[in-house]
């Protein structure tokens, strides 16, 4: 495994091309926008070194029996698919922000199970160069990051039809010794933290889509790939002086839109090219896997807010009112019930024809219904608690200016014994989380993130077997089954 250090120095070996606020950046690694959301991924590597993480953030490779990072892990149990659960509870509570890593995992459990059906139905090779790009990443310690979400243009409209093929990432090219790729993935978590790019397609497809229908690996720096990073509410924050302003100083997350402008990609890279009746799997699991997820990551971010807010609220001297005691309950009963979801959808996982688990379909869409609900809840809570002055309070600078630094060390000071500076820096925690960096990823990515709302009702209906609900109910109720 990878060390953190050799980590960052092989992402300083990368050519990224990143074009971040319009211009393009020399060196992503230093740039202090980026820098906090590299900690966060580099964090997945310090903590596999730790002794008392091990379990967690370690697996065994099924392919050649040593110990890996468990973000390059295929489930080979439903115990394995409770771990990576934790596991992102424990990483979001020590980085408060997303930590990219498990978009790839993800992709990866979803491409091998699906890449193993596809070869068995029409007699393709997919699935072994899938495993020897397995191996690669297992050996080295690599970050690969999923791709999947295209630009889609006209929702209404299939991928051929829209007014520009390239809406959709599609092949324009089929040659001996490859295939050449145009169009984008949007939103694409950590792609400038990643070393490869695993290309997945959005939507189930048509025939007349088949071009669409279109899974490769390309290693993040390839010809032709450029990335446009995503802006994010108070970034640049970051460029100023001080550490309390930002919230949270050392971690955060990053997303992209990722463009393909005429990318080659080899044959032995290309796992999906034109089988359009397996593309539907290939996002029904993915989502499924990231839907999962989310029982792991935004509950340990939770955990920071909720400890936040109650710090807060000590800060205030309000911690002894029955009603703050009884939001703080609230908080932690709503997080608890998204981890109880990311866990069961886990346990009553099942083996795939590969030999790797998935979970539960209709658990882990339960699990993200609820994540476009709850966090939503806790942080009107923890608004609630903190008070108007997470959002009203002067800078850092103006706490160590010589005159006015006294001004508000005096009027913004909580209970006597705690200094009025852990006060500004326990709200400003608050701040990041509901509304500032950190908000992509505990807010907005808990609606849409892993797909919107929507997207989990249409499979928990999938999944709901009402015909067997009725028929249990014609039973209790003395009506003939038959009718
Ligand atoms: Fe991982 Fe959560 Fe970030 Fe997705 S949102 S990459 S599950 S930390
Ligand atoms: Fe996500």
């Amino acid at each position: 495994m990878k060390t953190p250090e050799q980590y960052e120095e092989s992402l300083r070996q990368l050519k990224l091309k990143v074009y971040l606020q319009g211009e393009l950046v020399e060196n992503p690694v230093d740039h202090p926008i980026i820098r906090p959301s590299l900690n966060s991924v580099k964090a997945t590597y310090e903590l596999a070194q730790k002794p008392e993480y091990e379990d967690l953030m370690t697996a065994t490779s099924h392919l050649t029996g040593k110990k890996i990072n468990r973000f390059c892990n295929l489930h080979r149990s439903t115990e394995d698919l409770v771990k990576k659960v934790k596991m992102q509870r424990l990483l979001g509570q020590k980085t408060a922000s997303c930590f990219q890593r498990c978009v790839g995992m993800d992709a990866i459990n979803s491409v091998d199970s699906v890449t193993f059906e596809m070869d068995q139905k029409l007699g393709t090779k997919y699935h072994e160069r899938f495993t020897q790009f397995l191996l690669k990443i297992q050996e080295e310690d690599l970050v690969v990051d999923g791709a999947m979400t295209d630009p889609k243009g006209d929702r209404g409209i299939a991928p051929s039809k829209q007014s520009d093929p390239d809406l959709y990432l599609h092949i324009v090219e089929k040659r001996e010794d490859g295939i050449v790729v145009r169009g984008a993935k949007a939103h694409q978590t950590g792609a400038i933290n990643s070393h490869w790019i695993l290309v997945m397609p959005t939507i189930s497809m048509g025939q007349d889509d088949s071009d669409y229908a279109v899974s490769f690996v390309t290693p993040s720096d390839a010809e032709g790939i450029y990335y446009i990073y995503g802006r994010q509410s108070c970034d640049t924050r970051k460029l100023e002086e001080g550490d309390i302003d930002v919230g949270n100083n050392k971690f955060g997350g990053h997303e992209a839109l990722m463009v393909f402008d005429n990318v080659f990609v080899p044959w032995e890279n290309v796992f999906m090219c034109g089988e359009y009746e397996f593309s539907g799997a290939l996002v029904e699991r993915f989502a499924g896997y990231h839907r999962q997820s989310y029982g792991g990551c935004k509950v340990g971010v939770g955990d920071v807010l909720i400890g936040a807010t109650a710090l807060a609220a000590e800060y205030n001297g309000a911690h002894k009112a029955s009603h703050i005691k009884d939001k703080l309950i609230e908080m932690v009963h709503l997080n608890e019930t998204l981890y109880s979801c990311g866990i069961a959808c886990s346990a009553e996982g099942s083996k795939t024809a590969s030999g790797n688990y998935i979970i539960d379909l209709m658990l882990a869409n339960v699990c993200k219904q609820n994540v476009t609900r709850f966090p939503y809840e806790i942080t009107r809570l923890a608004e609630d608690i903190a008070g108007g002055l997470m959002v009203t309070m002067p800078s850092e600078k103006d706490l160590r200016h010589p005159e006015i630094g006294k001004v508000i060390e005096k009027y913004f000071k909580g209970v006597s014994k705690v200094p009025t500076e852990h006060r500004m820096r326990i709200l400003r925690l608050i701040e990041n989380i509901t509304l500032g960096t950190a908000a992509v990823g505990y807010r907005t990515e808990s609606m849409h993130g892993a797909g919107s709302p929507q997207a989990q009702r249409i499979m928990i209906s999938r999944q709901s077997n009402m015909e067997q609900k009725k028929s249990l109910a014609k039973v209790i109720a003395g009506i003939p089954t038959e009718e």
